[in-house]
């Protein structure tokens, strides 16, 4: 029962930091909620005004004498602004962060740029007098009148720009001509549209039987008001794209709007096109190339009922709709779901808390579902749809796993393998295209053994041991600390180390084992300038070269036809990350992976070169057995308390001053140490604290420190009253904390 209750009266970027605290009075206590509009006194004069509530307290910030109080609750409409502040809510209590910053991530910025007009210079009189004005312009020999007003007879309106720049007009013909009744100068507020320049047309694909079943499913349910969350899992190729469009076609006919979201990797110009050609100018989309000024006018677009559908990556989620149907999130395994600044929220969750709070449906779809998703599904919060074929019934690829350590037995010290080489000399016989793939994910400072494949890993945490400066190896979890070794603690080889390769190498290679062949590279190098992705999968899809080497920028839901073989060359660079999700994001970088061969005529082949091939992540993906490596990875999750079988929160402290981020941990860590030892908090699993995995970033010194429960609410309690120590202690004046919860990409 809050008794005060803080207040935006305006919202726009500029003004997301005013609040205004305001009492609540006896009969409104208990029945405010964030986001709510609230009738309130502003100003000297007590102007009446309305504002939305942003956060609801028990402790005023001012004297209370001095608070005026809130009137009453705004109650005919709800506008979507109301939604959004409320999602903002829920996002800072369940991810940690100030309400302000949860505010500017879902409240569209405005920027005093933004607003884009376009000029038209316009003939007000009609055609008859616009000839005899024409006549008399020739016979004065006004040839500047003259020519602008042939031009407006040929065809009215005509742009500012054109008129000025191309026809050379001066502002002062123009006004003159505007004095004389002849033109009028119209302004007319704009929107940047960025799909100005596609086509319309293209063919709608004839769903198969399958997808029929899903798109019907979905759409009854969605009739009958019954708005789930849906867990689609359809292999690469078998037609989900085709599945979304036709269900979105059906929610915005019924009158409400779609989002969709996709990795913006793979946000590409073909992709955009299938939307485009289905819904034309009510289709717009986001991306991170844009500037601040166009993505607001995107949202302004939404806003004002001009756009049906809105597709792009993660922040794409919070596009005002003020009548949305659906969410649809492709890929959904994707880490780039997950924010890393804060709030660090994941797109999923609070896509589906979006739409319990709007009445929509959500789907979730991925050919290789995070464990997390189908753990969901299993449990029956999701409902899991399937498509088990590609289209047209176009066989998986075969795959063949090469064992590296047997490879440099036999004295093959290439990055290619034997079986892989032979493939490539076969392909680029034929004429057929090769992707080399290489994961260049996170910080792969794994130490292993290449003669037998040992990786050294953390006693307590199971996870892989990072090499640092200085002849160490740590763990990022809870900090043991173990010295390097010299020679391997399995089979006693010497031949240890960190494993490097990177995209410029195996070009190198490439070019050297197969002279003459024309060879693309495409990774954060290459593709830094605009359009340079785009221009590489383009010079590929035309077939003008024979590989494509590249990270995992390749892998995603392009379409070669012509590709016929992929090789993945170390698989084990994501099976060691410093973190839990190593065999997750193997198993599905190598099925996406996959999934890029034999998507045209020809049946696909797959290598996946590893110093694991009886690793269960390797073994599977290479059979595509999603299910089986779903039972084996839960099975291990559960066992180490790892999400989904538990929960993770992991606190940061971070400070300018290497003692006081170190401290200040030390601090914390040991009263939550005490609280254990009095029996306070059972369930409780405390890690660390360690260094972060990037333990100093421009200075500022970094620690973390890991908490393990069952229950999520637990953790979001603990945060709550971790920030109040914090907040109320001088010690950590100069310490920024951040929290992040079920954390994907770390600190
Ligand atoms: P996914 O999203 O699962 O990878 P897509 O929807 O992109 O699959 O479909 C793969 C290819 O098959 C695309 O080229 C698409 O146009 C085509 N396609 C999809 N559904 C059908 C269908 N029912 N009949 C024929 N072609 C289809
Ligand atoms: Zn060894
Ligand atoms: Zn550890």
């Amino acid at each position: 029962m809050a008794k005060y209750a803080n207040v935006i009266i305006d919202i726009s970027h500029e003004k997301l930091d005013k609040t205004f605290q305001y009492k609540v009075p006896g009969e409104l206590q208990g029945n405010l909620t964030i986001g709510m509009q609230v009738e309130i006194p502003f100003g000297n004069g007590n102007r009446r005004s309305t504002g939305y509530i942003v956060e609801l307290t028990d402790t005023p910030a001012y004297e209370v004498s001095r608070l005026k109080e809130i009137t009453g609750v705004v109650k005919d409409s709800i506008p979507i602004e109301s939604q959004l502040i409320a999602l903002a809510g829920w996002m800072r209590k369940n991810y940690g962060a100030t309400m302000n910053q949860a505010l500017r991530t879902v409240l569209p910025i405005k920027q005093k740029t933004a607003v884009k007009k376009q000029r038209l210079v316009r003939l007000a009189i009609g055609q008859k007098k616009a000839a005899e004005w024409l006549a008399s312009f020739e016979k004065k020999h006004n040839t500047a009148r003259a020519r602008l007003l042939s031009s407006l007879i040929e065809q009215s309106p005509l742009p500012y720009e054109v008129v000025t720049r191309r026809l050379h007009m001066t502002a002062s013909v123009i006004r003159a001509m505007e004095g004389l009744g002849i033109l009028t100068v119209e302004e007319k507020r704009t929107y940047r549209n960025p799909l100005g320049e596609m086509e319309q047309g293209g063919t709608r694909p004839v769903l198969n039987e399958g997808q029929k079943r899903i798109v019907e499913q979905v759409w009854q349910d969605f009739s009958k008001e019954q708005y789930h969350t849906y867990l689609l899992r359809g292999v690469t190729g078998s037609g989900k794209t085709a599945v979304y469009i036709e269900i979105i076609e059906k929610i915005t006919g019924a009158g409400r709007q779609a989002i969709v979201l996709i990795p913006e990797i793979a946000l590409t110009y073909q992709t955009v096109l299938r939307f485009y050609q289905r819904f034309g100018d009510r289709v717009s989309i986001l991306n991170s190339k844009m500037s601040l000024g166009e993505r607001y006018d995107q949202f302004e677009r939404a806003k004002n009922g001009e756009l049906d559908v809105m597709i792009g990556p993660r922040s794409a989620l919070f596009t005002p709709f003020s009548n949305l149907g659906i969410i649809i999130i492709d890929e959904e395994h994707e880490t780039s779901y997950k924010s890393e600044t804060m709030p660090r929220y994941h797109a999923r969750e609070t896509a589906v808390e979006r739409a319990r709070m709007a009445g929509a449906s959500v789907i979730l779809g991925s050919a290789t579902p995070s464990i997390e998703s189908f753990y969901h599904a299993r449990s029956g919060e999701y409902k899991l749809l399937e498509l088990e074929k590609r289209i047209e019934e176009k066989p998986l690829p075969e795959c063949y796993t090469v064992d590296l350590r047997e490879e440099l037995r036999r004295g093959n010290r290439s990055i290619l393998s034997e079986k892989l080489q032979e493939l490539m000399e076969q392909r680029l016989k034929n004429h057929q295209q090769i992707m080399l793939f290489i994961n260049r994910r996170g910080l792969a400072g794994f130490v292993s053994c290449r003669a037998c494949g040992h990786v050294m890993k953390c006693p307590h945490c199971d996870v892989s041991l990072s090499q640092h400066a200085g002849g160490s190896m740590v763990c990022h979890y809870c900090g043991y600390t173990q010295e390097m070794v010299t020679s391997c603690p399995e089979c006693g080889s010497k031949y240890i180390g960190g494993f490097k390769a990177g995209t410029q190498k195996i070009e190198e290679v490439v070019k050297k084992r197969f002279p003459g062949t024309r060879v693309l590279r495409m990774d954060f190098d290459t593709t830094r300038r605009k359009d340079g992705y785009e221009k590489i999968l383009s010079t590929f899809a035309n077939q003008e070269a024979d590989i494509l080497i590249g990270t995992q920028m390749i892998v995603k839901g392009h379409d070669f036809p012509n590709v016929t073989l992929v090789g993945v060359l170390a698989a084990d660079l994501s099976l060691h990350v410093s973190d839990f999700h190593g065999p997750e994001r193997t198993f599905q970088l190598i099925t996406q992976a996959a999934g890029r061969a034999g998507r045209g005529k020809f049946p696909g082949e797959v290598v996946i070169q590893t110093y694991s091939p009886e690793h269960y992540a390797i073994k599977l993906a290479a059979k595509q057995d999603y299910y089986k490596f779903y039972e084996t990875e839960t099975a291990y999750r559960n066992l180490m308390h790892y999400p989904p079988c538990g929960h993770m929160m992991v606190m940061m402290t971070a400070s300018a001053d290497e003692m006081t981020a170190f401290l200040s941990m030390e601090l914390l860590a040991k009263k939550i140490q005490q609280a254990q030892d009095k029996g306070r908090l059972p369930g409780l699993y405390m890690i660390g604290p360690a260094d972060a995995a990037v333990a100093k970033i421009k200075d500022i010194y970094r620690r973390v420190l890991y908490f393990k429960h069952q229950e999520y609410g637990t953790l979001v309690h603990m945060k709550d009253v971790l920030e109040q120590f914090i907040n109320s202690h001088r010690e950590f004046r100069n310490v920024a904390v951040q929290f992040d919860f079920d954390p994907m990409n770390g600190f």
